[in-house]
């Protein structure tokens, strides 16, 4: 057990002890007018560029050029199989087989595409569980799925929610709602991190309730994939999808991954195009669909090869750099922010994420009834410091272990002192 301390001295020591201090270099970090970096703590909205993306991109532009068509097949990485570049980080990343995981289009698309296979309700089980609060674009989601069946999200679209009067959720909360409605709900759409309070939920725990109640399981990874260990495989949910742009660190809107199963393998089960077709008869082009091997099935279009590049880039830093490392290593990081804020803003900020359940992310609340919290964020913002905002009062901020330093983190404690006393 480290004993942290209160100074800028302290913070530099724990990176010269940080094994992976070094991996900073190989990002590029934005620059204010006066040419400064910003305490940038955003990686769990849009992860910073790892330089290798920019030379990866580059390459596959130039292949473009130099090979055109021939590319599919003749390229140094021909991209008839460049999607499988990212298979083994994918599934390093989720703790899943290979022939579980798959890069193709983008997090929201896969959700629909996924539920497309996984969502089949009947008159007697029909009903989908999100958590209260949900990220937009889940709820949208599975809203738009019910209602595409003729059910009415009113009465169709369930919400585990938290204790009233509190933020966080509790799994035994999901398995009373289970206990009352469970013989009518043909899936939980959750997240492993929730968005909002940052709180890490029991992954496992919830792929249990669903499958002891007979529902279909899809699990949102967007901030957890990166950020904590995931067991996918055992585990055991139906599906999973997660975007690369967080954690990832692989560029605005950059292509998604998806987990399917080993479990599923039904050619019965989901939409088709040819990309899903096995490769071998892929160009016969009269050949009836013949599914490749597990969740590569569920490709349907040629991925955009631009979009992959980054993602290949950035999955070979997790692999040098290792998950366990960093998940070493952002313990102590996030740890030592959370302390920091103990230590020195007790009763004006309370932080919203649970302490044994975080991953890189803290949601932090200004309780100084003086400031308004909107104010203390912007005059943040004028400090050089880029977390993000999210309405009605929280403040997210979210050190990178693959990137950020204690220092960043001292930083960021420093100006928020400032940002308070302005
Ligand atoms: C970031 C995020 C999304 C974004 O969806 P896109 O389809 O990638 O635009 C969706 N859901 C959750 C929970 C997220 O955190």
């Amino acid at each position: 057990m480290i004993i942290f301390e209160n100074s800028r001295d302290f913070a530099a020591r724990l990176d010269r002890e940080d094994p992976l201090a070094r991996f900073r270099e190989e990002f590029n970090f934005p620059l204010d007018k006066r040419g400064r970096s910003p305490v940038y703590l955003c990686g769990n909205s849009l992860g910073l560029q790892p330089k290798k993306a920019v030379e990866y991109v580059e390459e596959e532009l130039a292949n473009w050029g130099k090979y055109a068509v021939d590319g599919h097949f003749h390229s140094e990485r021909p991209w008839i199989s460049y999607h499988r570049l990212a298979t083994q980080g994918f599934a390093d990343l989720a703790g899943a087989l290979p022939h579980e995981v798959v890069a193709m289009n983008t997090l929201t698309v896969n959700l629909h595409v996924l539920m497309a296979s996984f969502y089949r309700p009947t008159p007697d089980r029909y009903k989908i569980v999100i958590e209260k609060g949900a990220f937009p674009s889940d709820n949208y989601a599975a809203a738009s799925q019910l209602r595409v069946h003729g059910f009415d999200p009113a009465t169709s679209l369930l919400e585990w929610a938290p204790p009233a009067g509190e933020e966080l959720l509790r799994t035994e909360d999901l398995a009373a709602l289970l206990e009352r409605e469970g013989e009518s709900v043909a899936l939980l759409l959750l997240p492993g991190i929730q968005y909002y309070t940052g709180q890490a939920l029991d992954m496992a725990a919830i792929c249990e309730l669903g499958r002891r109640h007979g529902c279909r399981v899809g699990l949102d990874l967007a901030h957890a994939v990166g950020n904590v260990p995931l067991s996918l495989n055992d585990w055991a949910p139906d599906f999973a999808s997660w975007c690369t742009y967080k954690y990832l660190n692989s560029g605005p809107g950059a292509i998604a991954g998806a987990f399917i199963h080993e479990r599923h393998t039904s050619p019965e089960e989901f939409l088709h195009g040819w990309w899903g077709n096995e490769q071998k008869s892929r160009f016969l082009m009269e050949a009836p669909f013949r599914p490749a091997k597990g969740a590569e099935a569920w490709q349907m279009s040629n991925p955009p090869i631009l979009s992959l590049a980054p993602v290949v880039a950035s999955l070979e830093l997790f692999e040098k750099a290792g998950l366990d490392a960093l998940r070493d290593k952002s313990r102590l990081l996030t740890g030592y922010l959370r302390w920091l804020l103990e230590e020195n803003f007790a009763g004006r900020i309370t932080i919203l994420t649970p302490a044994d359940a975080q991953g890189c992310q803290l949601s932090l609340i200004v309780e100084d009834g003086s400031r308004k919290p909107r104010d203390v964020f912007d005059r943040l913002v004028e400090l050089n410091v880029t977390g993000d905002w999210r309405h009605p009062d929280v403040i997210r901020v979210a050190p990178a272990p693959m990137y950020n330093s204690f220092t960043d983190v001292f930083d960021f404690a420093e100006r928020l002192e400032l940002a308070f006393a302005e």
